[in-house]
């Protein structure tokens, strides 16, 4: 049974009540629409707390004018029945007016340096509409725990550091991408993809894979990422977007090979911007380390 509420202050009571009996929370937010990832996340948050809790709000604070808020794909029945599935036992579902009274926010939350690349360059107003909205999720369901998918690995890290930066009582859980059967990482905005660009996405996991064995190889960093490019541009759907190899922390783009890094990459294929990362293998920084 999962207790769904659009009131904020009526979620935030049903916690304070489990908190009193010392629970821990866990907890999931979510633009709903959910799907397996979404599901490994709540699974996971359900596994670690004593309660799980999630959120479906499809937050217009993280869209630009000309991106697809009015048709973000919807369905709050479905989305509470793999809610239920997973052991989530309160669900927060506000309106826009609920979570905004009075219209535009005055106060934003932004994290500056690791949004100016990547999904911060293609879409520039989206970081502050996420960290503002995660940090006001996180007064209002004092989580101890917070559950982030690394399918968006820039988002992981912003939420990271802002949680980290603002002093806030929460650990950041990072949980793996989960992907449908031909490696394309399982979203929400997969469903905008026609036959012929579903079948050319998963050239992006292609590219990724490529690249990690490239690096397994002794490959430089300039060479895995030109791996990347080289895939994604064989690829006559595909238009590429950035791909990257980064320090994991910072995001920043890295000249050699080293421990705790990441490849990122996205693509556009049509109107739909899709993307997808992967850890630099381990072995890869082990045979760049020994030819130093
Ligand atoms: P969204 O509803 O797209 O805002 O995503 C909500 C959460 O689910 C975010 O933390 C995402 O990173 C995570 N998520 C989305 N897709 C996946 C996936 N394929 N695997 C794991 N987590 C995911």
């Amino acid at each position: 049974m999962v207790d769904v509420h659009d009131s904020i202050a009526s979620f935030r009571s049903a916690l304070d009540d489990e908190r009193r009996r010392g629970r821990t929370v866990g907890f999931v937010p979510t633009m709903g629409y959910l799907h397996d990832g979404h599901a490994s996340l709540m699974s996971a948050a359900a596994a670690e707390n004593d309660v799980a809790v999630a959120s479906i709000f499809v937050n217009p604070l993280q869209f630009a004018a000309n991106e697809d808020l009015s048709t973000y794909p919807r369905d709050l029945d479905r989305d509470l029945a793999i809610c239920a599935d997973r052991g989530v036992s309160h669900v927060l579902n506000p309106t826009v007016e609920e979570m905004y009274p009075g219209g535009p926010v005055l106060t934003t939350v932004t994290v500056d340096r690791i949004t100016r690349n990547f999904e911060g360059a293609s879409r520039p107003e989206h970081f502050a509409g996420v960290a503002t909205v995660v940090t006001k999720l996180f007064s209002i369901v004092g989580p101890g725990r917070a559950y982030f998918g690394e399918k968006d690995f820039q988002q992981l890290a912003v939420v990271t550091r802002l949680a980290s930066d603002l002093s806030i009582p929460v650990q950041v859980v990072g949980c793996p991408i989960v992907r449908e059967a031909d490696g394309l990482a399982m979203s929400s905005r997969n469903v905008y993809l026609d036959e012929a660009q579903r079948a050319a996405a998963p050239v992006l996991h292609e590219a990724l894979r490529a690249a990690a064995t490239a690096a397994t190889s002794g490959a430089p960093a300039t060479d895995v990422r030109q791996v990347m490019i080289d895939r994604v541009d064989s690829e006559a759907l595909a238009e590429l977007d950035y791909a990257e190899v980064v320090d994991a922390t910072t995001l920043e783009p890295v000249d050699d090979l080293g421990p705790g890094q990441r490849l990122l990459i996205a693509a556009h294929f049509g109107r739909t911007r899709l993307l997808d990362n992967l850890a630099v293998p381990v072995r890869a920084v082990d045979s760049s380390a020994d030819r130093s």
